[in-house]
């Protein structure tokens, strides 16, 4: 022991005589990596990102399988949160349903580009939503009813209503109109698909003459307004069901609110273009909570297919 610590002052004092400062110390000064130094800054917290969602209307947190669990609807304040398309199809199905136009995609008719090409964006959102477009159209059973559904899906660039969606509506409408089956169109959107310019447009005639065959073979067609529904969608088939029932709190407009405050010049009333509002006013026909509304719209149709 004596022998070894005799060795290591030895080799100490050649160090510094050698003008080695850099090794000195080196047997006295352990050689600390802490956690906080291994580990990089963006790792040091607990992740938990994605498991915690805050209410956007009280800013409760609620753990994210329990806001699943609960309709994707604020256990505190009842504040709906937006729903995806699929979830929403889970939850009116009776189980399983069919898919159909799975497949179409827009072929980016303008090869439009603003911040990034359209075509990219396209790419990128059907990665992260495994869908082709802002709409899932299907049929299945709802309280042991058979109907179509279209389901919107916000997530696809703004529930954006481009030729994919206006094609694969007006194929829901032809669909209902072949099986004798009634219609409920659940929106979701942010409008017209901008980066489609005229074609985008051309859908809301279509779709909307597509509907008006429908009322001419007198099936019924249920429209759900979601939080949002704008532009495009609303000035269509948003607001053309024999019904048109909204959720709570839902914003529902054509143009956003400024735009129409700066073209008029006043100001616009309190809660103008929510559900609530829209119902006082005579736009829609019912407020129907995400909870009752499957329920809702069984009785509906019962009551509209007889
Ligand atoms: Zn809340």
């Amino acid at each position: 022991m004596t022998a070894l610590l005799e060795r290591r002052w030895l080799a100490w004092v050649q160090a510094m005589a050698a003008g080695r400062k850099d090794r000195k110390m080196a047997w006295f000064k352990r050689e600390k990596k802490s956690i906080d130094q291994a580990t990089p800054p963006e790792e040091r917290r607990v992740r938990t990102e994605g498991l915690w969602t805050k209410c956007e209307n009280c800013r409760t947190i609620t753990f994210r399988k329990d806001l699943e669990a609960n309709l994707f609807v604020c256990p505190k304040c009842q504040f709906h949160f937006k729903m995806g398309s699929k979830q929403r199809l889970e939850m009116l199905f009776d189980g399983r349903w069919t898919e159909h136009d799975a497949g179409m995609t827009s072929t980016d008719p303008l090869k439009f580009v603003d911040t990034k090409p359209y075509a990219a964006r396209i790419k990128e959102a059907r990665k992260k939503l495994r869908m082709n477009d802002a709409v899932i159209t299907a049929e299945g059973q709802l309280n042991g009813r058979p109907v179509v559904i279209c389901a919107m899906e916000f997530g696809f660039i703004g529930g954006s209503m481009g030729a994919v969606v206006g094609e694969k509506v007006t194929r829901g409408v032809e669909l209902a109109m072949d099986t004798r089956q009634p219609l409920i169109v659940v929106s979701c959107s942010g409008g017209a698909r901008m980066m489609e310019g005229t074609i985008s447009l051309m859908q809301l005639a279509k779709v909307s003459a597509a509907l008006a065959r429908l009322d001419e073979a007198k099936l019924p067609y249920i429209s759900v307004l979601t939080d949002p529904t704008t532009g495009g969608v609303t000035a269509s088939f948003a607001m053309l069901g024999d019904l048109n029932i909204a959720e709570p709190g839902a914003l529902i407009g054509f143009a956003g609110p400024r735009v129409i405050e700066q073209t008029i010049r006043q100001k616009l009333p309190e809660g103008f273009q929510r559900s609530e509002f829209l119902l006082e006013h005579g736009f829609l026909d019912a407020i129907v909570s995400r909870k009752e509304l499957k329920s809702f719209l069984a009785s509906s149709l019962d009551l509209l297919m007889n």
